[in-house]
């Protein structure tokens, strides 16, 4: 199929987007940069595509099929029910949020995420929720968020399987699928009920779990993966070993043969409940601290988050004051007052006696488990050992410099942060300027960075418009490669060319040309006008360069913490899917720059959702380490580091003591590939052995 994708600017501003986009068009994908006015239809049944491209010039091209891709904005009925409660609504139609945060409402108490906020992408949106559930956490004490839930103590299995298989239909179903999950299970041995859940998982599981006095489930639904925890949590809290259940995934069934398919996956899943073993399970202490890296505004924030649901913090931070980057930005994207907001969490932090702030600090090494960290950090000359449950790291990122455009040559060619900094000490310039010119994406987007930086083009466009309120005599031009103020920020740009800002668009391959009259003298900016398409002179008296802003000492917190970065060098996620705020190690979260460039606002969203995932954890007494994960028998190991090198965890060591690798039950993640993987077939998955896959199997064909 050959692809085609008609834009006006492509804004893929997120973590990973830009190497998607240049990942699609080197799969063969074309982008062509246009503004399509009709579609009509042709006398053999195609698509007749008319455009205007980048140059003026009228085009039109045939297409089988035409995705339109639409904008977003709320359900009416969500905007009704927001106004009816008497939340403020904003131009576009979302629900208003607060400056300090964007999941509070105009009215205390009430809380926003998700779409009805702005158009957000799922990572975002799961962001927020957590955000929310951190605000409510800091004043809804003390259940349910300051005691972790106690459980009963395990019941012995019972030798003879007594199996439960639940299954979920979500809407959009195939809606015979509850007589289908039915007729494969009812009669097969061990399955004492077959029952279809309603949406409170958690409840209807333990109730059928007591009312069936079964010892293990078998759960079908669309996205097994996303409940997994919902099932573990329902066997542990009826008495039973929480990894004693099975998943079918309903979703992947389909085709010809869907309904056999479904019997056999769920025929499949009762075979190999049947023979699961109950692993043993350890329990750890939690310490009841919290360690934060870094003390810039995510870091603060995630801090005073967590101190608010009732722990103390410890928070690192390695120069002389608390901030970071936010030392320098003068307004948020809606023009609010950053140094304020900065100057009150600052004295928040510190007359929050549950933080201790440690300012030129910084963390020497680490070890432990989720729930059972051991950190040392030297501050001074002296070393201090702290135990703590959870890691966030917050440590930011930095501006880069450059050598184009004779930034570091003339006086007057800036970065964004010295920009920043400018408007902050010497306002005075700008009052005195006639003419500015931001130069976009240097050093982001290029081949050393092939990602976006994405706040930069809000900056320059929130900047321009500060400007001009200031001096409505100065003239700006903002010269971009695509204009990426996404979602409610697009009123920014709207307004910017409203006030007269002049964009101009320019190519990698046509950069700007900047020149100074005896290197230092009077500026002087040469572009080519895509419109006119030829060259322009801008002669201004300053350039804001926005520079990439890249990871500052990450790979040493990496190898520190033993969390992984990604191809750009932040912060990796944790691969599992929809965990935005976790790093790739249990227990470790991230807020801000230091997991991918983004504003305040969302560096705040992203602090508390990670502040809510570490109180998950701070609230329990005890962590249960053990379950679904693999174990080394040292007496096989060949010390061949197949395993260290494949865990996507990094968990398997050699420990020289044993003379074998070891698992830590506590940091692995039971994806199951080094049990794959080990060549002298010494990991074992401790619910998923070889006797069990070689009897479920003979049990399905009834062979004894
Ligand atoms: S892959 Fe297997 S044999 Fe090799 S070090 Fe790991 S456990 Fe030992
Ligand atoms: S099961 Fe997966 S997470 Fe655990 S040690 Fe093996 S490869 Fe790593």
């Amino acid at each position: 199929i050959e692809t085609t994708i008609f834009y006006m600017d492509m804004r893929t501003h997120g973590k990973g987007f830009e190497r998607y986009m240049n990942n699609a068009t080197s799969s063969g994908v074309r982008l062509i940069r246009s503004r399509i006015h009709t579609i009509d239809r042709t006398d053999n049944d195609n698509l007749l595509v008319k455009y205007v491209d980048d140059k003026g010039e009228a085009q039109k091209e045939i297409f089988d099929l035409v995705v339109l891709s639409v904008g977003l904005r709320p359900s009416a009925e969500a905007t009704e029910l927001a106004a009816r409660i008497g939340l403020k609504i904003n131009t576009d139609g979302y629900i208003q949020t607060k400056q300090n945060s964007e999941v509070q409402t105009s009215k205390p108490g009430i809380y926003a995420c998700g779409g009805i906020t702005s158009p957000e992408d799922i990572k975002g949106s799961i962001t927020q929720a957590s955000a929310v559930v951190s605000e409510i956490m800091s004043f809804l004490k003390p259940s349910p968020f300051t005691k972790g839930s106690r459980y009963p103590s395990l019941k012995a299995v019972d030798t003879a399987p007594r199996i439960l298989v639940a299954y979920h239909a979500c809407n959009g179903m195939d809606p015979e699928v509850g007589q289908k999950v039915k007729k494969a299970a009812s009669n097969m041995s061990g399955v004492v009920q077959v029952v279809q859940l309603g949406e409170d998982l958690l409840g209807d599981l333990r109730k059928k779990l007591r009312e069936t006095k079964a010892n293990r489930v078998v759960f079908a639904c669309c996205s097994p993966e996303l409940h997994k925890a919902l099932v573990e949590e329902a066997l542990r809290s009826s008495g039973l070993n929480p990894y004693l259940y099975e998943t079918v995934d309903l979703r992947v069934v389909g085709g010809k043969n869907k309904g056999s398919q479904l019997q056999d996956r769920v025929q499949a899943g009762v075979a190999k409940a049947t023979f699961l073993t109950p692993p043993p399970l350890r329990e750890v202490e939690v310490f009841k601290q919290a360690l934060v890296v870094g003390g810039g505004l995510a870091g603060m924030q995630s801090a005073l988050s967590i101190a608010k649901s009732g722990y103390n913090v410890i928070l690192v931070e390695k120069t002389e004051r608390l901030g970071g980057h936010c030392n320098h930005v003068k307004t948020n994207w809606r023009g609010e007052n950053t140094q304020e907001q900065l100057e009150k969490l600052i004295r928040t932090v510190d007359r929050n006696r549950k933080i201790k702030v440690l300012l030129n600090a910084e963390v020497k090494r680490n070890v432990g488990s989720p729930g059972h960290f051991s950190t040392t950090i030297k501050q001074a000359d002296k070393e201090i050992e702290v135990l703590h449950g959870v890691t966030v790291l917050a440590t930011g990122a930095n501006p880069t410099k450059t050598t184009e455009y004779l930034y570091g040559k003339h006086r007057n060619v800036f970065t964004w942060a010295e920009l920043s900094q400018k408007l902050l000490d010497d306002p005075s310039f700008f009052k005195n300027s006639k003419v500015g010119v931001f130069i976009q994406c240097v050093g982001s987007r290029e081949p050393d960075r092939p990602y976006c930086s994405n706040f930069c083009c809000t900056f320059a466009v929130r900047t321009a418009i500060d400007l001009m309120e200031m001096n409505p005599e100065m003239q700006i031009y903002i010269l971009y490669r695509d204009i990426r103020t996404f979602g409610l920020r697009e009123s920014l740009y709207r307004q910017a060319r409203e006030n007269g800002v002049v964009f101009i668009k320019y190519e990698t391959s046509s950069k700007p040309l900047v020149t100074a009259e005896n290197g230092i003298d009077s500026l002087k900016v040469t572009a080519t006008d895509h419109i006119l398409n030829r060259p322009i002179t801008i002669e201004p008296d300053f350039i804001s360069l926005q520079t990439a802003i890249a990871p500052d000492g990450s790979a040493q917190i990496a190898e520190i913490f033993g969390v992984d970065l990604d191809e750009d060098g932040f912060f990796a996620e944790s691969p599992e899917k929809l965990k935005p705020v976790e790093s790739t190690r249990p227990g470790v979260f991230l807020a801000g720059l230091a997991h991918y460039p983004k504003d305040t606002g969302d560096s705040l969203t992203q602090a508390n959702a990670a502040a809510a995932k570490a109180v998950e954890i701070l609230r329990k007494d005890t962590i249960e380490i053990g379950g679904r994960v693999a174990e080394v028998r040292p007496e096989k190991c060949a010390v061949c580091c197949t395993c260290v090198r494949t865990c996507p965890f990094h968990i398997p060591y050699i420990d020289h003591d044993k003379g074998a690798a070891y698992i830590d039950p506590g940091l692995c993640q039971g994806c199951g590939m080094c049990v794959a993987e080990c060549p002298g077939k010494a990991i074992t998955m401790v619910t998923c052995s070889d006797e069990m896959l070689n009897d479920a199997p003979a049990f399905l064909l009834g062979i004894s």
